[in-house]
């Protein structure tokens, strides 16, 4: 048995050099307030083990890994009908890029790009009931903690400096690819990106996308283990913004970060690890959270490779 433990910790140990290293999301106004230099990870197995270091239990703004939650719900309601909407191609292009949107008619490369996450928002208010209930049950469900919540003066920070994000959903609108309004799907898909959790609750609602032999159904939300299979091929190729190939290079596991610092991985049948760190490099992604991975798939062999 892998002595998980003790190599998160001698991680911690080996990237420092790196901690002061990039900066937060400065265009988001809230983002740019967090405290740089912390740093979180926790690692869960499927036989139900947890592993945590250092800040593994504060909450931080999950910005794009909600995007893998609301995947799965419109997955779950909409099964393939789901592509004719938006691709799964990587991009090779920035998170918030407009370039290929207008090149291919306003349909979105992947459901991680913000592009493709605004048609899923779309999908989502227009095939739910109660979107920012049900969307924060399911996060709930599947994370198994009560009090995960949206913090609003983040979202509504987001909002007021918001242009290219707007700019893209205009695009969208213009398109026909977004169908609701498009105030409406912004607000939605801010406030989703507005989620706060840690790296704990991260990594327990990961492990359900790395145990895909497990029936994954969470509050309302289910997905067939195929299904589950494909969400996480589309994370291995476009979860980590134009770094996906660095990525899958450098750490070999399926997994999507944010802005606000945190990544997520699995290793199928295996492990799901959250890390968290607020400086990024310049492609979006965790500095120390990049490294700390390469560091544990290098020391531990684990990887899909
Ligand atoms: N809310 C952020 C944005 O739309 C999310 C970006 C990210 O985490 O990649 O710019």
């Amino acid at each position: 048995m892998m002595n998980y433990k003790e190599i998160l910790e001698n991680i911690y140990k080996d990237i420092q050099p790196y901690s002061k290293t990039g900066e937060q999301a400065g265009y988001i106004p809230a983002l740019s307030k967090v405290n740089p230099d912390q740093f979180g990870m926790c690692l869960c197995t499927i036989d139900g083990c947890d592993y945590a270091i250092e800040g593994a239990d504060v909450r931080f703004s999950i910005q794009s890994i909600s995007k893998v939650f609301a995947l799965a719900m419109s997955l779950s309601v909409m099964g393939e009908d789901l592509w004719s909407r938006v691709g799964k191609e990587p991009s090779g292009t920035a998170f918030n890029s407009l370039v290929q949107l207008e090149a291919e008619n306003g349909i979105p490369r992947n459901p991680f790009m913000n592009a493709g996450a605004l048609v899923v928002t779309d999908i989502l208010l227009s095939v739910l009931e109660n979107p920012e209930d049900d969307f924060l049950a399911f996060v709930r469900a599947v994370s198994g903690s009560d009090d995960i919540g949206y913090n609003v003066e983040v979202a509504s920070s987001e909002r007021e400096t918001g242009y290219l994000n707007a700019a893209i959903a205009n695009l969208l609108k213009y398109h026909g690819s977004i169908k609701g309004d498009v105030e409406q799907v912004l607000h939605f898909y801010f406030l989703m990106c507005s989620v706060e959790m840690s790296c704990r609750e991260l990594a327990k609602a990961f492990l359900a996308f790395a145990d895909h032999n497990n029936r994954f159904c969470y509050s309302g939300v289910s997905l067939t283990s195929s299904q589950v299979k494909r969400m996480n091929a589309v994370m291995q190729t476009c979860g980590f913004y134009d770094e996906a190939g660095e990525f899958s290079y450098l750490v070999g596991l399926p997994g999507k970060s944010g802005v606000g610092g945190g990544i997520v991985a699995i290793y199928p049948l295996r492990y799901s690890v959250a890390v968290w760190s607020p400086r990024l490099n310049a492609k979006g992604n965790s500095v120390m959270g990049m490294k700390a991975l390469e560091l544990l798939t290098t020391e531990t062999k684990e990887s899909i490779f």
